[in-house]
């Protein structure tokens, strides 16, 4: 918790490269080196120096004093390291120190709760609190926000690496809000203003893009043509394509909720008829599984919506499409009627390896990509 706050604030213009890259500058190169081993350390698990070196591409002196500094720091532990302190021997395993960091996630996707979460650096639930924000708009909405930071931040164990807020609507790079409608947000510095708060380095993104995120980072995930959908109150999506989050210009890649899939169908809350999120989100699934032929009328749904996502498969190559639902997996009718109807709308080259499926993180999807973000902006593991 040291260091002005507004110099805590990362911004990053563009598209986020979500592995670090093999050639950097060389005023970059220390900085990308040690992102680089802690990301094998997470991804791979405890290793050897000389296994780090091979699977880096670094060299064993560069491998040694970067370790010797992560070591000091706390972040790696030697577990071949005697109690003195002396090193151990030349090939013990070493592992990343899951207590190292503390992150703290809210998802506010779920706009009727906020749900927040204390993580350690491997993504374990330390504690768990949520709040009711049914209404909450504006500067209310954001209270409720900061009353949740509240009740987590001392339930840390130990040092803050940063805190990581899931939001619903567009949000640019510099964790500004740009537009979230839900809570009549518009051009809200939020990260900023949470950091300044309480002095911890904060981040903001979008809650779909942070459930890809998630994806990659916690869940099985691989990074080269991905899109998670997230089924709420409303439909997102976070799309990863060769290693990167795609963002777009005004960061409104993958809101799909809004495209039509039904001309002059049920009424959108845009204003508008018949969007995606009006045939699949909570509420006309919760209506048809209350039906006797709910089996029947969930299939409807899912070859419905793959209209509009069939196209996006071809469109993008995509290998996996997941989805996300705070309410739980989607219902096993549902989700065969989408990888049906989506095979049959696209060629049989982009049907031959897709996999379409539900999250393996369960309904924390969005929390842990909060929690991700942080890991990746603040420790440089992605
Ligand atoms: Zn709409």
């Amino acid at each position: 918790m040291t260091g002005t706050a507004a110099s805590q604030l990362t911004v990053t213009p563009g598209p986020v490269e979500l592995r670090p890259t093999v050639k950097a500058l060389p005023a970059q190169s220390r900085a990308h080196n040690r992102a680089l081993v802690l990301t094998t350390l997470f991804h791979v698990g405890p290793q050897s120096r000389a296994d780090l070196a091979r699977s880096t591409g670094l060299t064993r002196v560069t491998i040694s004093e970067l370790i010797a500094q992560l070591v000091e720091e706390g972040m790696v532990q030697d577990h071949g390291m005697q109690p003195e302190g002396r090193i151990g021997k030349p090939g013990s395993p070493l592992g990343l120190v899951p207590g190292a960091g503390n992150i703290i996630a809210v998802d506010l996707a779920n706009t009727t709760t906020a749900h927040g979460a204390v993580f350690n650096l491997t993504g374990q639930t330390i504690a768990k609190r949520s709040l009711p924000m049914v209404g909450a708009t504006g500067q209310v909405a954001q209270r409720v926000v900061y009353s949740l930071l509240d009740e987590l931040l001392p339930l840390c164990p130990g040092r803050v690496t940063g805190i990581g807020v899931a939001s619903p609507g567009v949000v640019g790079a510099d964790g500004v809000v740009l537009t979230a409608p839900n809570f009549a947000w518009t051009n809200l510095p939020l990260g900023q203003q949470i950091a300044e708060r309480y002095d911890v380095p904060s981040h903001v993104g979008n809650d779909a893009n942070l459930a890809a995120r998630a994806e990659f980072t916690f869940g099985n995930a691989g990074s080269q043509g991905m899109m998670i959908v997230t089924v709420g109150r409303g439909l997102g999506a976070g799309i990863l394509l060769d290693g990167v989050l795609l963002q777009g210009p005004d960061f409104a890649a993958g809101e799909i909720g809004h495209v039509t899939a039904i001309d002059d169908g049920p009424k959108c809350g845009c204003g508008r008829r018949g969007c995606l999120e009006t045939v699949l989100s909570l509420p006309p699934i919760e209506t048809a599984m209350a039906q006797n032929d709910r089996d029947q009328r969930l299939a409807e749904i899912g070859t419905t919506a793959a209209r509009v996502l069939a196209p996006i498969v071809s469109a993008f190559n995509l290998r996996e499409l997941v989805f996300a639902s705070s309410a739980g997996p989607l219902p096993k009718p549902l989700l065969d009627a989408i990888a049906a109807a989506v095979m049959q709308r696209v060629l049989p080259t982009n049907a031959a390896n897709l996999i379409v499926r539900n999250t393996n993180l369960g309904r924390e999807a969005v929390l842990l990509g909060a929690s991700a973000l942080v890991l990746r902006e603040e420790v440089g593991i992605g």
